[in-house]
């Protein structure tokens, strides 16, 4: 075979085994190629027919295995027309519509052959046949070698790789074209691509052919390994030409109750569970729900527990919440704000809600009722997300039952829990009249009218009397009130023919209602001499009172009626005017009567208490120790009545008369009280012994004890709630005519629902009762902490000095029991206060209510506010508690130092006057709000205003005007001597 080769004086070529390892690499095929024919890998004769028989020509060799090789070789360059084909075996294509052809080969340089060889070729044709040839290409090599390759045993070899496709047929055959080139063919292979098994996001995708096309994709859809699932949709993968996978769509993920671990899906063990195709592990049950099975989907809830569909699987199971707590309520008229804090046990829900009942109680102890549909609930009756609800147009004077209840998500599924309640006993007070709708005409004479009305549509309680104002047309600037008990009257003393206007109003014990509108009647023409002089001097006596009449009303509107109140005021006790002959009564309350009137002690209590067959109350437990003797609780049942819890205060065995009488006098006093914030009386045993002194049961005793225990459990609404309820309980007390002369947390009492009652009612025994009293230098005992120093120096007892005690009841109700001044001895509490130093914030207590405490301190008693102003305060306070967002600088507050009375305006550290303080002191307090109102609220903007400013704001009076720009002036004066400062 090598004689022909060398017969050439041509070296073709020569491999060795020292280069084909190198240079072939034959055994490194990549994975995704599937060989359909490698020539290197037969062992025997490749059995390809070369045509003619002299062309190509089959050579072996041996690797550096010594294993053989086949190369085809042809080197026909020296002849003219050459035309040699080498073809190989029917190739099995075994499914593929696109192979690859990879040919290695080396070339010989037509150049590097001796010259004249004319017919030297550089390429060969390679065809294939599935039912005739077509040629595939025609191969030129890259690298062509030389004899001097070959001396240097340089082996310059080829390899070109062709695809082939779409391929129709079962299998084809290759054909080599030499048209005189020199080449060895050393290797062919044919293979196919194809995309392997992979495993991917637990999907199975199968070995996969590629389609025919060059840039096809064949898309594949996986299967998901056991216990997975497709995740939205059916994963998908696309097989490339090349026999890559390429282009994942969707994937498997595990189903519930099982978990991926290493690429295949485990079942949750006990206690875990997986509910959702997107979480990735098996997850612990949580709180208060269990998985008793292995491969658990989701967790039953715990006895008592539940889920709602809507839950989260990852949350806790819950259960409906404990009831509210610490309500309260505060009556204002006949509308009643109930408040109270989220329940101790919100089930583990958040959306806890709450649901009022509302009841009223009949009267005798009936029963209760549901509230009718005129009761307004505000924002809603039910699923209130607020802890607060306004109930309005309640009917006046009725005693209503609250029910709060907490609800949230799985209230309903709760099917056998027993719901639990808060309930609120409430009191309505009395709304003022509604308006009278009509006044008709009877009787008209020269100078009298006779005029009728109907009582109004709604008196909401007893009409005491109607007040009828009027005045001649066209002269509304001076008006006549007169007042009648009656819905009729005869005017008087009016000019004939004139026309005159007519407005009645009705009065109750809750105050007067509207002016009902105006009515314009006639007087007749006639009129002779004597009764003209008559009139006249009736007219002259009318405008006067009229005058007194406006100048009070005036002065009432401006001390009462606004929520704000101004320093300059007088002693309430002065402020109480009555005009009997004149038909005008203020402010029209009951008067309380000191049992002291009543000579003998006995008749006064049964005045004022029902007496109690003693075996209508049974005495459970022991509550307390009073002056006279234990206090204990147990149910009273009136016949006929509902049973009730009540306290007994007992007068101990071998009593004095004296001590009787004493005893007895709380309960005198006590019985002329009816008001949701004093405590009720409900009679006495004074006709069997012991005698017993029985009130209202108070669930939660005495309430400096009661917020000692409690500690800053409150919401700053709620104090303010107990707050109101005081200062209403006072505002009674004031209007009957009753000074309590020991307002001190220990002597009010709350009950359940955080109702704060005033009690400890008595005379002298009243101080020497409690434990808190000290003798002063004058004699009598006094509760040195709780008074006003008028009453401590000189014993002036008076609302004012209450306000004082109620000042620092405040302050025991913001400390949380506190006590006032501490340690600090009595002489030097005496001390302290006389020199202007006054009891600091309580830690975190709102600005505005120190404010209030600072301006209820006040040494003038009269510079104090009234409590019928400190509830209404409290009232806008609770009804708008931003107002009570800012607290008093906890930095200021010294807990063993007193604070300097001049700086109580906001921070109480501050030295600065403050513009309220400012006028108080030239005694034009009563403009401090109008001040404000008109952004004057810093003395540097005080001190740039003219008097047009003045007059803007409200100062109307030529006096007052004159006399705050006097002020004014000297202030820039000082000013500017102390360096534009406003410390002045
Ligand atoms: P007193 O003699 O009124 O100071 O009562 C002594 C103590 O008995 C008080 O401090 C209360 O703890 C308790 N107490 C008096 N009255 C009542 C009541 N109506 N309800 C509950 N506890 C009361």
């Amino acid at each position: 075979m090598q004689s022909r080769w060398w017969s050439c004086g041509i070296r073709l070529v020569t491999w060795t085994w020292v280069w084909s390892l190198a240079l072939l690499g034959v055994w490194c095929i990549p994975a995704n190629e599937v060989n359909l024919l490698d020539s290197r890998s037969v062992m025997g004769d490749l059995g390809w027919v070369a045509y003619p028989k002299n062309g190509w020509e089959e050579i072996g060799e041996v690797d550096e295995n010594y294993a053989p090789i086949h190369t085809y070789q042809v080197c026909r360059v020296m002849e003219q027309n050459q035309n040699n084909w080498l073809h190989t075996n029917w190739i099995l294509t075994e499914g593929a519509q696109r192979v690859f052809i990879e040919l290695k080969f080396t070339l010989r340089d037509c150049n590097s052959l001796p010259g004249g060889v004319g017919t030297c070729k550089e390429t060969f044709n390679m065809a294939m046949k599935e039912s005739r040839y077509i040629k595939i290409d025609t191969i030129a090599a890259d690298e062509s070698f030389t004899e001097l390759d070959l001396g240097d045993r340089v082996m310059k070899l080829n390899t070109e790789v062709r695809d082939l496709g779409p391929l129709t047929r079962k299998g084809f055959y290759l054909a080599f074209q030499d048209l005189g080139a020199c080449i060895a063919l050393v290797s062919v292979r044919v293979f196919y691509k194809r995309c392997p098994f992979l495993v991917k996001s637990l999907a199975e995708f199968p070995d996969t052919i590629p389609g025919s096309e060059a840039s096809q994709l064949v898309e594949v859809v996986g299967r998901c390994v056991n216990n997975s699932l497709p995740l939205y949709e059916p994963p998908r993968m696309h097989c490339s030409t090349e026999g890559e996978w390429l282009v994942p769509i969707g994937k498997c993920v595990c189903q519930p109750g099982f978990e991926e671990i290493n690429g295949s899906c485990q079942v949750c063990k006990v206690g875990f569970y997986r509910s959702l195709l997107e979480s990735l592990a098996c997850s612990k049950c949580p709180p208060h729900s269990v998985a008793r099975q292995m491969g658990a989907t989701a967790c039953s809830c715990e006895d008592g527990y539940y889920k709602l569909d809507s839950d989260p699987s990852n949350m806790a199971c819950t259960r409906p919440p404990s009831a509210p707590r610490n309500a309260i309520s505060n009556v204002n008229e006949t509308s009643v704000f109930l408040e109270w804090s989220i329940p101790m046990d919100t089930g583990g829900r958040k959306d806890v809600r709450y649901n009022v009942i509302c009841r009223q109680v009949l009267p005798d102890g009936r029963g209760l009722e549901e509230c009718g549909p005129n009761a307004r609930f505000l924002p809603r009756r039910t699923g209130l997300s607020n802890t607060s609800v306004m109930v309005a147009d309640l009917q006046s004077h009725t005693n209503y039952s609250f029910l709060l209840e907490a609800v949230n998500g799985v209230s309903d599924l709760a099917k056998g829990h027993a719901k639990q309640y808060v309930s609120l006993n409430v009191t309505t007070n009395q709304a003022a009249p509604s308006p009278v709708s009509v006044v008709r005409k009877g009787h008209t004479g020269k100078s009298s009218i006779a005029l009728s009305w109907a009582e109004p549509d709604r008196p909401n309680g007893i009409i005491l009397e109607y007040e009828i104002k009027y005045f001649e047309k066209e002269q509304d600037s001076s008006y006549t009130i007169i007042k009648s008990k009656d819905t009729e009257m005869v005017v008087e003393g009016l000019k004939p023919s004139s026309a005159y206007i007519f407005q009645v109003r009705a009065r109750t014990s809750a105050g007067y209602g509207a002016f009902s509108r105006r009515f314009e009647f006639q007087t007749s023409p006639y009129l002779t001499a004597t009764s003209e002089r008559a009139q006249a001097s009736i007219v002259a006596v009318a405008i006067t009172l009229a005058l007194v009449l406006l100048a009070v009303v005036a002065g009432f509107l401006l001390s009462g009626r606004r929520c704000g109140y101004s320093k300059a005021k007088q002693d309430p006790e002065e402020e109480k005017m009555h005009f009997h002959n004149g038909h005008i009564k203020f402010p029209g309350v009951r008067t309380y009567i000191d049992p002291l009137t009543y000579e003998d002690p006995n008749q006064a209590v049964h005045e004022f208490a029902q007496e109690i067959d003693v075996s209508y109350i049974s005495i459970e437990r022991i509550i307390g120790a009073g002056e006279f003797g234990e206090v204990c609780s147990g149910p009273l049942r009136l016949p006929g009545k509902r049973e009730i819890q009540v306290a007994i205060k007992t007068l101990k065995a071998g009593y004095t008369e004296q001590q009787r009488r004493d005893f007895l006098w709380e309960a005198s006093i006590m019985g002329q009280f009816n008001h949701p914030n004093i405590i009720r009386l409900e009679g006495v045993v004074t006709k069997s012994k012991p005698v017993m002194i029985i009130t209202e049961y108070m669930e939660n005793g005495s309430l400096d004890t009661f917020l000692k225990k409690n500690d800053g459990q409150f919401t700053v609404i709620q104090l303010v709630g107990m707050l109101r309820g005081i200062a209403s309980g006072m505002r009674y007390l004031s209007d009957m005519g009753y000074v309590h002369r020991d307002l001190a947390a220990r002597n009010i009492l709350v009950n359940s629902n955080l109702v704060c009652k005033v009690s400890d009612f008595g005379l002298s025994r009243v101080l020497e009762d409690d434990p808190e009293a000290a003798y002063t230098t004058r004699g009598g005992k006094i509760p040195i902490r709780w008074t006003a120093p008028e009453a401590i120096a000189y014993r002036k007892f008076t609302s004012a000095s209450d306000v004082w005690s109620y000042g620092i009841v405040m302050w025991e109700v913001m400390s949380y029991g506190e006590r006032p001044y501490w340690e600090m001895s009595n002489q030097d509490v005496i001390k302290a206060v006389e020199e202007s130093y006054r009891l600091p914030g309580p830690m975190d207590c709102p600005e505005a209510l120190y404010h209030l405490m600072m301006d209820c301190w006040q040494r003038e008693r009269s510079n104090r506010p009234k409590f019928d102003e400190i509830v209404c305060l409290l009232d806008k306070f609770i009804r708008n508690p931003s107002s009570l967002k800012k607290l008093v600088n906890s930095s200021h507050r010294v807990s063993n130092l007193l604070v300097e009375h001049a700086s109580v305006e906001g921070n109480c550290s501050t030295r600065s006057q403050t513009v309220g303080e400012w006028l108080d002191s030239i005694k034009m307090g009563r403009y401090t709000e109008l001040f404000m109102e008109g952004g004057y609220s810093s003395l540097e903007t005080v001190a740039q205003m003219t008097s047009e400013d003045l007059r803007r704001v409200g100062v109307n009076l030529a006096g007052h005007q004159k006399k705050i720009i006097t002020s004014i002036q000297e202030m820039r004066v000082h000013m500017n001597s102390t360096n534009s400062t406003v410390n002045i």
